[in-house]
C-alpha cells in the first residue's frame, strides 16, 4: 500500500469522532492491505514494532527536528521547527506545514526523475533499519535516515510519518478497534482474534492470519518461546471478597520485586524465521521489555534447572546474603540497568520467585485452571523460595496465619486467586486479588485471653480486644489469634500474665494495662460481643507500649467508623 493512502486513511479516521464509524474505516484500511496488512495493523495504532519486540527507533524528538529543517530547505533550522511546534502544539501539524522534496542531498531517495513515492513496506523497512544503527555517529546517521524518508513525503504524509517517530499518532485507534476491525474485515469472531492477540501480542501477525487462514489459523497460534505474553494483573481486595466470590481461595506470599517472565528453551530460542540460536533463555519484565542482560541470576537458575522449555510468571526480589527479601528500591537498582552489570550484582544479588507457570514442555496452559498450572509448576521446581507455594483455604484463620507467615518472611503480605481461573493477560481482572491494605487501625485494650494448646500450651493466644466507654468500662469487639509468631507470643505472655485476674480453664480475664494496635478488614454490627460490634478479619500488629489504656480507642470512635462504613 501507497504510504500517502494509508496517510489519507489516517486522515479520514482522525475526522471521525464516532466509534463505530472509526471501527469501519479501520476495516476497510485493513481490508485494502495488500502485503503491508501486519505494518498497517501497527501503524494505525502508532505503533512502529509489535507490542513485544522491545526494538525502539531510540531517538529524540530532536533528531526528527532537525530532519525535518533540512528537508525542509535551507532557510529553516531546528530551532524555527521547534518554535513552530511550540506554537501549533502537534508534531505532524508542524511537518506537514513545509514542503519538502526539494532537497536533494546525498541521503535523498529516489532519482529525482521517477516516481518516489513511498510505500507503507518501504517506511518500515527504513524505521527498522534506522532502529538498528548504533555506535558512535549514530545520531547523523538517523537523521540522515529520516531525512531521506521525509524528503520524498507529501505534507499528509510527513503529518502521519512525524508522529509516527515519536510515538504520537493520537488518531483515536486503540487496540480494542484494531481488534475489531480485523474480526470484521476478515470474517472471524472477535473472540478468536482476541484470543490470538493475547497469545501472540501481534497484530500483525494476527491480521495477516485472521486474513489467511482465518479461524482455523488464528486457532493455530500459540504461545512461542521468546515472544512475551502480556502479565495477568491484579486488583486490590479483601480476603472477604475473595470468600464470597469463590468457594476457596488461592493463598500465595506476594514477593515485592519486580515482575518477570522466564522463556526458556535448553535446545535454543528460535528466532524469526525458524533459526535457532545459542541463546536459551530470555527475560521480559511487566511491559514486555526484554531484561535478560540485567538479571544473569535469572538466566543461570534457568539454565541450571530446566531441562524442557518453559514459559514462567514470577517476581524477581533483591535478597541480602542470608536469602532473605530487601525493599523493592533495591530491586530497582539491578533491574533495567544496561551497564556494569557484574559490579552491580556484587552490590544487590536477586533471586526470582515463580508463581504461574504458561507453558511447559510443548504444552500451553493458559487456559487450564490456576491449580493445574501451579501443579505443572511445582512439577518443575522443587519447594523453595524460587517458587511460591500454593495453599487452598476457605477458612480466615489459615488465610491470616499465612498472612502472617509472609510479612514475617519480609514479604508484602498475600495475593488470593481463584484457584480455577485460566491465565488473562494482560487483565486486572477478579481473579486474582492483591489484599488491600487495612484502612486504619485500632488501638484496643486487652481484656481476656486463652491459653494456647499443644505446643504452645504455655503461651496465652487468643486476646480478646475491648474498646474505652465514656463511663470508663471496656466493651468487647473482637478476638485476634492469628499474626503472632511463637516468639511474638512469648513476648506477649510475659506482658500479659502479670495482669491476670482470674482464670476459668483456659480462659483468663486480663486486667485494662495492654494496648494492641490491631488491622482489620471491616467493622460488623454483630450480637457476638458487648459492644454490638464485631471486628471483620482482626489482625495484630503490633503493642502499643507508648499508650496508657486512656489513651486507647473509644467505643465512639469504633461507632463512627462502623458508621462511615
Ligand atoms: P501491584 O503491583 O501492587 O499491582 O500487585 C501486583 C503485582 O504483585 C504483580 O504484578 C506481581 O508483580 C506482584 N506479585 C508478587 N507476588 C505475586 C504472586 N504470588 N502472584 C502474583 N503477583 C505477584
Amino acid at each position: 500500500m501507497e504510504f500517502r493512502e494509508f496517510a489519507a486513511y489516517a486522515d479520514r479516521i482522525e475526522d471521525e469522532p464516532a466509534d463505530l464509524e472509526t471501527v469501519a474505516l479501520v476495516t476497510e484500511l485493513l481490508s485494502d492491505g495488500d502485503g503491508d496488512l501486519p505494518v498497517i495493523a501497527r501503524f494505525v495504532q502508532g505503533r512502529i514494532f509489535p507490542a513485544w519486540d522491545s526494538t525502539t527507533l531510540d531517538i529524540g524528538p530532536n533528531y526528527l527536528y532537525e530532519a525535518i529543517a533540512r528537508a525542509a530547505g535551507q532557510n529553516v533550522t531546528a530551532a524555527d521547527v521547534e518554535s513552530e511546534l511550540a506554537e501549533v502544539g502537534e508534531i505532524g501539524a508542524v511537518a506537514a506545514s513545509y514542503e519538502f522534496g526539494g532537497q536533494r542531498g546525498l541521503a535523498a531517495f529516489g532519482s529525482g526523475d521517477g516516481d518516489d513515492s513511498l510505500t507503507v513496506g518501504e517506511v518500515f523497512a527504513e524505521l527498522d533499519a534506522l532502529a538498528a544503527i548504533s555506535g558512535d555517529g549514530s545520531q547523523g546517521t538517523k537523521i540522515d535516515l529520516l531525512f531521506g524518508l521525509l524528503n520524498r513525503c507529501e505534507p499528509i504524509e510527513a503529518r502521519y510519518l512525524a508522529r509516527l517517530v515519536l510515538s504520537e499518532m493520537r488518531i483515536g485507534v486503540g487496540e480494542g478497534t484494531v481488534r475489531d476491525a480485523i474480526a470484521e474485515a476478515f470474517a472471524v469472531p472477535v473472540a478468536d482474534v482476541e484470543r490470538a492477540l493475547q497469545v501472540s501480542n501481534d497484530y500483525g501477525l494476527v491480521a495477516r492470519t485472521a486474513r489467511e487462514g482465518g479461524t482455523d489459523g488464528l486457532a493455530d497460534i500459540t504461545l512461542e518461546i521468546g515472544r512475551p505474553v502480556q502479565a495477568m494483573l491484579a486488583q486490590a481486595g479483601s480476603v472477604t471478597d475473595a470468600l464470597e466470590e469463590w468457594d476457596e481461595a488461592a493463598i500465595e506470599w506476594k514477593y515485592d520485586g519486580a515482575r518477570v517472565q522466564l522463556h526458556h528453551d535448553p535446545d535454543g530460542i528460535e528466532r524469526d524465521g525458524g533459526d535457532t540460536t545459542t541463546e536459551t533463555t530470555r527475560v521480559f519484565s511487566r511491559n514486555m521489555e526484554d531484561v535478560t542482560a540485567a538479571l544473569p541470576e535469572v538466566v543461570e537458575f534457568a539454565q541450571e534447572r530446566f531441562d524442557v522449555p518453559v514459559i514462567l510468571d514470577g517476581e524477581v526480589v533483591a535478597v541480602n546474603d542470608d536469602g532473605d527479601p530487601l525493599p523493592f528500591q533495591q530491586v530497582l537498582r539491578r533491574f533495567r540497568r544496561k551497564h556494569d552489570i557484574e559490579a552491580a550484582r556484587e552490590d544487590v544479588t536477586v533471586r526470582p520467585s515463580f508463581f504461574d507457570c504458561l507453558h511447559a514442555d510443548g504444552e500451553d496452559l493458559l487456559e487450564d485452571p490456576l491449580r493445574r498450572r501451579h501443579d505443572r509448576l511445582a512439577n518443575l521446581l522443587a519447594d523453595g523460595p524460587q517458587r511460591s507455594t500454593l495453599r487452598i483455604s476457605d477458612d480466615p484463620e489459615e488465610i491470616e496465619s499465612i498472612d502472617a507467615e509472609a510479612l514475617a518472611a519480609g514479604h508484602e503480605g498475600i495475593m488470593l486467586k481463584d484457584p480455577d481461573s485460566t491465565y488473562s493477560p494482560g487483565r486486572r481482572g477478579k481473579n486474582w486479588l492483591k489484599r488491600k491494605p487495612d484502612v486504619e487501625t485500632l488501638d484496643l485494650v486487652v481484656t481476656g485471653a486463652e491459653w494456647g494448646e499443644g505446643r504452645r500450651a504455655t503461651f496465652l493466644g487468643t486476646f480478646l480486644l475491648s474498646a474505652r466507654t465514656g463511663g470508663g468500662s471496656y466493651e468487647t469487639l473482637g478476638k485476634v489469634a492469628t499474626g503472632i509468631t511463637d516468639e511474638t507470643l512469648a513476648d506477649l505472655t510475659d506482658l500479659l500474665e502479670p495482669h491476670i485476674r482470674s482464670e476459668d480453664g483456659q480462659t483468663v480475664e486480663i486486667e485494662p494495662a495492654v494496648v494492641f494496635e490491631v488491622g482489620y478488614e471491616e467493622i460488623q454490627s454483630s450480637p457476638t460481643y458487648s459492644s454490638g460490634y464485631a471486628l471483620r478479619f482482626p489482625r495484630f500488629v503490633g503493642v502499643r507500649e507508648d499508650l496508657d489504656v486512656e489513651d486507647a480507642d473509644s467505643l465512639e470512635r469504633v461507632e463512627g467508623l462502623a458508621e462511615r462504613e
